[in-house]
């Protein structure tokens, strides 16, 4: 028999169906796997329980004849950003050490409603805050794949980074802990993960899922999604955990498509768009290599290709690294000792004293430095220069996107400038890590949908993604156009198992 780890949702979703397999087996096999796979830390928390009561009830009701729900017998990893009832929940901050949701978001809600089970919840980088886990109170996550040539440095097996901020999501996936997980995407922390351990992943349109219950970074951009194997188990995924919600004031009340029914990889009559300013300064050659031969893909599925400008680009990630820093500078103040977590009271403190003592200690260093950028450019005297400036530019970035609607469907550009990189290689230089968010940011700032696909592999044996950003609204083209080229990637490298 096949190992039930190598499945995905379709194929457990199917089997399970079927009763090729029971889905307390499938469960039984993942949580296993997920216990012997300590030393990649991608799980903060394992809840065994959970996977398997889920997995009994979707037995139990194949049993009884009964029609089994979209996601029965799947079971998921959760990020550690989203509010579980019952199971502590940090966003990988001692801030919040201790915190056990008295309530469950509304996305991993909806995905328990399908019928998914939970493995655990998933480490990634504290609040959500960097790009490659290394923010982490926890400890960063250690990415499953590793370089085939000794690396920059000549030192072999350095470990790499999963990418983040949704790194444990992503490692696990490609370790096949578990066949798919929950992630969010403020500035590419779908997209970047997914695109540096060779699986897929779509930030849906802004509005699509629900941030009630979702720990908040900067909230004008935060938006959950799928990451998973590949495109149509995202498509399956992304169906269950999207839906309008009352309470979240930016839910869009709409009716949820049914994109896995639309799936569709071929492009005839489409139009893809090439951004020229995303031929970023000192782009590895393998990158335009990578970026050449999606497009090749493209026109293999019958697409037609035009080249479009996106003028406003490289103010993209100045105008981010104001916007999201302010917003989380707000988000961020409720962590004050006496609501959630970690309280530091020292002897004969005041109130004052103890806020300051709790947020020093409860806060990683990347979170105020965050919190103080964002304070400073929403402080009086530097609002209109700093905080203003920065949401005009976005306005901008917004209609460069509208105007290049005219003349295409959707953008294909590479995910990420690099492939993975090594942990520690980028942790002391603030700015080298922003530079990586380079291509992902732009559609965040327009709430845009967007995913990416794995491409093929860098001479380092490294996977690489290509991505694909759509009109507002427009999920079921950018996970077409994903799959054209997933069909043709034929991607199907997977890491040697050394954990
Ligand atoms: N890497 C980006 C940041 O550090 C994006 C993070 C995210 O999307 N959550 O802000």
């Amino acid at each position: 028999m096949t190992d039930l780890t190598d499945l995905g949702i379709a194929a457990i979703r199917d089997g399970v169906r079927e009763g090729a397999f029971s889905a307390r087996e499938v469960a039984e096999a993942f949580v296993a796997r997920v216990a012997a796979a300590k030393s990649l830390n991608a799980f903060l928390v394992e809840t065994p329980d959970h996977a398997f009561a889920a997995a009994d009830a979707a037995d139990k009701a194949r049993a009884a004849g009964e029609t089994l729900k979209p996601l029965a017998g799947v079971p998921i990893g959760m990020k550690d950003l989203f509010c579980t009832k019952g199971v502590a929940s940090t966003a990988a901050s001692h801030i919040l050490e201790g915190f056990v949701p008295p309530y469950e978001s509304r996305v991993s809600q909806n995905l328990w409603d399908a019928g998914a089970g939970m493995l655990g919840k998933l480490n990634m980088d504290q609040f959500a805050m960097g790009s490659s886990n290394e923010t982490s109170a926890f400890g960063n996550v250690i990415s499953p794949w590793r370089r085939s040539d000794g690396g920059a440095s000549g030192k072999n097996w350095a470990p790499l980074t999963p990418g983040g901020s949704s790194g444990g999501s992503s490692a696990a996936i490609a370790a096949r802990l578990c066949p798919a997980a929950t992630g969010t995407d403020t500035g590419g922390s779908i997209r970047q993960p997914a695109a540096f351990t060779g699986i897929a992943g779509i930030k849906p349109t802004y509005g699509r899922c629900s941030r009630w219950g979702v720990v908040a970074f900067a909230s004008s951009l935060d938006q959950a999604g799928p990451m998973a194997r590949d495109v149509r188990d995202c498509a399956i995924m992304l169906e269950a955990m999207a839906g309008f919600d009352p309470r979240d004031a930016t839910s869009l009340d709409l009716d949820v498509p049914k994109w896995e029914a639309g799936l569709s990889g071929d492009l005839k009559g489409k139009k893809i768009g090439i951004p020229k300013e995303y031929r970023v300064e000192n782009m590895p050659a393998e990158i335009e290599a990578l970026w050449q031969q999606g497009i090749a893909w493209a026109k293999d599925a019958g697409a037609e290709i035009v080249e479009v400008s996106l003028p406003h680009t490289r103010y993209a990630l100045p105008a981010y690294y104001i916007i999201a820093p302010a917003e989380a500078s707000s988000n961020l103040a409720r962590y004050d000792g006496v609501r959630y977590g970690l309280r530091d009271l020292p002897d004969g403190a005041n109130l004052q004293e103890m806020y300051a003592a709790t947020r020093a200690a409860g806060f990683g260093d990347e979170v105020k430095r965050r919190i103080m950028i964002g304070t400073y450019v929403l402080s009086a005297g530097y609002y209109d220069a700093y905080f203003t400036q920065a949401s005009k530019v976005r306005t901008l970035i917004a209609r460069d996107f509208e105007a290049a609607w005219e003349s295409c469907d959707v953008l294909l550009t590479p995910t990420a400038p690099s492939a993975a990189f090594a942990l520690g290689e980028k942790s002391a230089d603030p700015i080298a890590m922003y530079l990586n968010d380079v291509f992902t940011v732009p559609s965040s700032l327009a709430g845009l949908p967007a995913m990416s696909v794995p491409g093929g592999l860098d001479a380092a044996g490294l996977p690489l993604g290509l991505q694909i950003i759509g009109k507002p609204l427009d999920e079921q083209s950018v996970l077409n156009a994903g799959l054209a080229i997933e069909q043709r990637a034929g991607f199907t490298a997977r890491p040697e198992q050394w954990w």
